[in-house]
């Protein structure tokens, strides 16, 4: 088991809130087909009951997912799933918590897991000065090496950033003739970083952290800032259960099915519909992962 690697806590498998209860309330099917960009469905809290949630999801109108292999024994799981259920693809990368084990052997095994036509983008990678799990030395070291697997690759990278804007910023500059194409995933900070980002041209994934009236609400005043065509949504489950569901689940993981709650938070901050903010996001994620070619 390696550290912890969520934005959130660490949740309980054992716990009894992860039954597979979802309340009549929340099921909520979005206006159009939904891809969940980043789901850890390889988390153990859906080990027991992984066929219910991807078909609470499904009902939901959440009909494609991408798995986040957030190191290899992750990664090789959920492209394993893949190969079981349609409509999962799967990333295979090293999150920034964990940089301190990158090596040349895990290297070797991660380039493997690139040329598997499931495996759809390099990460979970990045920088993640908030916990320092890693020193922000190896988490560089790390990022780095993957970096240049998405340029050998050509596939797009699947990033982690956290209180790290203008470090990250500064190095994906130097990169970024080379790559194809990066998604920073829940996105959290500031304005001029979020423009930042724009301006090399990068897209954005945004979780329930928007719904959350602790920490989340300054990405209200800039939403509109996100073009459609750089916009994707997650769950990043089973982290950040979204705070505007209209039962609380204190403790509950969070599932691909609701996702609709999370686009219709988005649709209203943008003072638009469901169905534009769900259509648009998927085209989006369509295109970014390059789904119609595999
Ligand atoms: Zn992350």
């Amino acid at each position: 088991m390696t550290v912890q690697t969520s934005e959130e806590r660490p949740l309980a498998a054992s716990s009894d809130n992860f039954d597979d209860f979802l309340p009549e309330a929340l099921r909520f099917t979005a206006p159009t087909e939904l891809v969940d960009i980043g789901a850890n469905l390889t988390h153990e809290s859906f080990s027991r009951d992984l066929e219910a949630v991807l078909q609470r999801a499904n009902a939901a109108n959440v009909t494609t997912l991408i798995l986040t292999g957030t190191d290899l024994e992750h990664a090789e799981q959920a492209a394993a799933l893949c190969r079981r259920f349609p409509g999962l693809y799967a990333t295979a990368g090293l999150h920034p918590h964990d940089a301190s084990h990158w090596s040349s052997s895990l290297e070797t095994a991660m380039r493997d897991l690139h040329r598997q036509p499931e495996v759809v983008a390099v990460g979970e990678c990045g920088l993640d000065f908030n916990r320092n799990f890693s020193s922000p030395t190896d988490q560089e070291r790390a990022f780095e090496a993957q970096l240049g697997l998405a340029v050998e690759s050509g596939l797009p990278l699947f990033l982690h950033e956290r209180d790290a804007g203008r470090r990250m910023l500064e190095i994906l500059r130097s990169w970024r003739d080379d790559i194809s194409h990066a998604v920073v995933h829940c996105f959290t900070g500031e304005r001029d970083t979020l423009h930042g980002y724009l301006d090399l041209d990068l897209h954005i994934g945004l979780t329930g952290w928007l719904c959350d009236e602790r920490r989340g609400y300054h990405l209200r005043e800039f939403l509109n800032d996100i073009p459609l065509n750089r916009l994707m949504v997650e769950t990043d489950c089973p982290y950040l259960l979204p705070r505007n569901l209209p039962a609380k689940l204190k403790g509950r993981r969070n599932e691909p099915a609701l996702l609709p709650w999370i686009v219709q938070e988005i649709a209203h901050w943008r003072d638009t519909d469901q169905a534009e903010v769900a259509h648009a996001t998927a085209e989006t994620a369509r295109r970014f992962f390059r789904l119609e070619e595999t």
